[in-house]
């Protein structure tokens, strides 16, 4: 650092599980990266618990293990099998893990849990400084590289930019770089259900009119929900007394696993659909969902974050052990390439299912059921949809395969 200059390879706009994770990759590759974020870090000590639980799939719990964070996570439940049902329709879909492979499909993570074991690995890895709470104020995008001003006069300067602040991302505004989006009209009402009877590691996802009605195994017996409702009845079932909204969960629940109660408070969080038209630009690259947020109903916007860590961390890495300019367009576009197919898909999967199942027209129903069914009855078709949970299809970089950087 000279007269308040922070020289890096690297400058990371926000710090969240995608930010944070992207930063401990790179510098693990050598490069040196400044994370910027708004918020001041959790303590060393756990965090108070937000209600968000992910499903970290298999090839995204391999990138955590390669990054030397998974071992932080004791606390990580196995998806051993998926059942999926429409209403009260007796056809279902059942998932076995053993199908594909002996790991689990994935396993639920409480996202406290993993921003506490992410911040640690920043501590001990050389190369990566986070600065929080900080601000940006001025990003200039020169043509050699990125000058970024923080509120506190200090300037960072960088090859490449990378914005990682979530969906209202500053950086992808200010670069022009437009979105489609859209709001489902919906809310996920997100709360944890102790039970009677233990889960033996089951994900149920229930297509229920208003919405998927996902319960997700978390240690101990307990689940996790994410409740899909409209998202005027999900504010006034948000209101409600304790006992009229363990009645009103309790009716879409069922009393497959026994007595259920409400551990701790309930959230809400409004769903929509964001897609940036350009993930680069001159110097710079999005990642996570500044790129892409999708709705939940699949439990992939992390997983499709991690994806992007994974091939930023291989291209650049790759650049800078070449000697290579980390700005290169070339370098640019094939992150972008790499990266864009997916998410687009992966989105447009999640939107159509969406749509297909928050419904009660008796035509669409009888359409989806024979849908459910067929995907039963014919095992090549189950294996593929059992590949994509565990996310590991396609051309996958070195981190989702377990390989460290
Ligand atoms: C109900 C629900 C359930 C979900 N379940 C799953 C699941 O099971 N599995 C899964 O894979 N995904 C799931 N997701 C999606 C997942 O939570 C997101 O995709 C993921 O958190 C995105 O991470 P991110 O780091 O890109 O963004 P964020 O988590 O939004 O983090 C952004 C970071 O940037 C910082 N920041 C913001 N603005 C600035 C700024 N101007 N300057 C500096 N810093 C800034 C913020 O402080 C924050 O730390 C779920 C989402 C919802 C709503």
């Amino acid at each position: 650092m000279r007269d308040g200059m922070i020289e890096s390879d690297v400058l990371v706009v926000g710090g969240g599980l995608v930010g944070l994770s992207l930063g401990i990759g790179l510098a693990q590759g050598g490069l040196d990266v400044v994370v910027v974020d708004r918020e001041a870090p959790a303590s060393q000590t756990l965090p108070a618990f937000d209600g968000r639980v992910s499903a970290i799939a298999h090839a995204s719990r391999q990138a955590l293990q390669a990054l030397g964070i998974w071992r932080h996570l004791e606390a990580a439940e196995p998806i051993l099998d998926i059942r999926v049902t429409d209403g009260t329709s007796p056809l279902f879909v059942h998932y076995d893990h053993r199908e594909v492979g002996a790991e689990p499909f994935g396993h639920m993570v409480e996202n406290r849990h993993l921003r506490l074991a992410l911040q640690g690995a920043v501590n001990e890895t050389p190369g990566l400084r986070l600065l929080a709470p900080a601000a940006v104020t001025v990003l200039e995008r020169r043509p050699a590289a990125v000058h970024a001003r923080l509120a506190d006069g200090r300037t960072v300067r960088a090859a490449l930019v990378v914005g990682a602040e979530g969906r209202n991302s500053p950086t992808r505004e200010a670069a022009g770089i437009r979105t489609t989006t859209w709001s489902y009209g919906q809310a996920g009402i997100v709360c944890t259900v102790g039970h009677e009877r233990p889960h033996q590691g089951v994900a149920q996802e229930r297509f229920l009119p208003a919405g998927p009605f996902a319960i997700l195994p978390m240690t101990g017996s307990r689940s996790s929900l994410v409740w899909t409702e409209r998202e005027d009845l999900a504010a006034a079932l948000l209101a409600l007394p304790e006992a009229e909204f363990l009645a009103e969960l309790g009716r879409r629940f069922g009393d497959y696993l026994g007595k259920l109660e409400v551990e701790g408070p309930r959230w809400s969080y409004p769903l929509s659909f964001l897609h940036a038209e350009r993930y680069i630009d001159h110097r710079l690259a999005l990642a996570g969902d500044a790129a892409h947020g999708i709705h939940p109903i699949s439990g992939q916007g992390l997983n499709l974050g991690l994806r992007d860590v994974a091939t930023l961390v291989e291209i650049l890495v790759g650049q800078a052990r070449l000697g290579l300019d980390l700005g290169d367009p070339l370098a640019l576009a094939a992150y972008e390439r790499w990266r864009r197919v997916d998410t687009f898909v992966l989105g447009a999967i999640t939107d159509g299912l969406n749509r297909l199942f928050s419904n009660d027209i008796a035509p669409v129903r009888l359409v989806r059921d024979l849908g459910l069914g067929i995907v039963e009855q014919l095992p090549p078709l189950k294996r593929v949809f059992m590949r994509h949970a565990r996310g590991d299809m396609g051309d996958l970089p070195g981190l989702l395969r377990g390989e460290p950087v």
